[in-house]
């Protein structure tokens, strides 16, 4: 990236899902030039999903990995650089800051908008990754409805593992929820919500061994890790892994305060950390909602917090010039 090698930036955005690409449309219609490095999974998590049914504007329902090009083409054209690329170190002792991309590349930034999002977790067998996109999903909220009148499983025993099976009670004809030990970590009230849903089934002490299937998913070899007992629910359809998310945070580790988990703290009502000029939106911040939609919510919040930064900053420039020159 020669070009870019030494070049200060106003804003400079980290990671290219919904936030990182609607704070990029804000910002390159704000005139701030933006640059967004698109970091290992260019378009973010939607990029993983099949189609999304809950994004204002498609009637129609839109697959994730187009809407997501379509967010591109939006931020690119009102200017907004859009390019491959990792940031693997940044410099927060002075600004502007400096940032390294690819290990190799040094840029400037008076203004950094996170937008690193979350990653959910997996179980990592061999089986759940074939199938990914084929009947196993990490996201209910946004595949449930393709489960209607099925049998569908949810691994995991968690407030998302209750919320999640909630759902999909709306469509599924059956959820069997498969948890590892035999008392959840979910809240009471979720508990007792899950509990009382006649659709719900609870497979205790248990473990996914294998999701079946050559195209799609159909059916599951489940593992009792008291007994070693492995059975098969061969009528299930769907796979749902809900055994939480990671807030793609590491690099801010130790320099922006976070929760337990990772997620970034912003003050108050705006996208602000704890350093000048560091926004933080969309998932990397946001443990509650994690949807498509607020994270462009949020991505929309920041480029016009990092814009006000600078008006703001830039207007202090010129009051100390001018007591200068008078
Ligand atoms: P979580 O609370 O960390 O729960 C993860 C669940 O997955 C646990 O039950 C855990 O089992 C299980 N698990 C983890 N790794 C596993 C593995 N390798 N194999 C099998 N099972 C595994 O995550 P979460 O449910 O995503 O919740 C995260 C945070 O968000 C929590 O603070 C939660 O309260 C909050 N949240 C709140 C709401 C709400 O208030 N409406 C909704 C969603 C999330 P163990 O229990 O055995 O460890």
């Amino acid at each position: 990236m020669e070009d870019i090698q030494g070049k200060t930036f106003d804003v400079v955005i980290v990671g290219s899902g919904p936030a990182g690409l609607t704070a990029a449309i804000y910002a390159a219609r704000a005139d701030l030039n933006p640059i967004v490095f698109e970091g290992p999974e260019p378009g973010g998590q939607l990029t993983q999903t099949t189609e999304v049914d809950n994004y204002p504007g498609y009637p129609e329902g839109v697959m994730g990995p187009k809407m997501m090009e379509d967010f591109r083409q939006q931020a690119t054209r009102f200017g907004a650089d859009c390019r491959y690329g990792y940031v693997t170190n940044i410099e927060f002792d002075e600004r502007p800051y400096k940032l390294t991309v690819d290990e190799e590349t040094d840029i400037y930034a008076k203004a950094i908008i996170i937008a690193t999002g979350a990653s959910a977790k997996w179980l990592n067998i061999p089986s759940e990754k074939r199938l990914r996109g084929k009947g196993v999903s990490a996201c209910a909220t946004c595949d449930g409805a393709f489960f209607r009148e099925q049998h569908v499983v949810i691994v995991g025993g968690g407030d998302t593992a209750m919320e999640e099976a909630l759902f999909l009670t709306k469509f599924a004809s059956k959820v069997s929820v498969i948890h590892r030990r035999e008392e959840l970590r979910a809240s009471k009230a979720m508990q007792n919500r899950a509990f009382n849903n006649d659709k719900i089934e609870f497979v205790w002490n248990s473990e996914l061994e294998e999701v079946l299937g050559d195209q799609v998913v159909d059916g599951v070899k489940i593992k009792n890790n008291e007994s070693g007992e492995v059975s098969t629910l061969d009528d299930v359809t769907g796979v749902f892994i809900a055994i939480g998310h990671k807030p793609n945070t590491d690099l801010f580790k130790d320099v922006l305060t976070m929760d337990d988990v990772g997620y970034i703290q912003t003050k108050g009502q705006s996208t602000e950390t704890d350093l000048p000029g560091i926004f933080a939106s969309g998932d990397a911040m946001d443990p509650i909602y994690r949807q498509a939609v607020t994270a462009a919510g949020t991505g929309c919040r920041a480029a016009l917090d990092a814009e006000r930064f600078l008006a703001d900053e830039l207007d202090s420039e010129v009051a100390i010039a001018q007591k200068h020159w008078k």
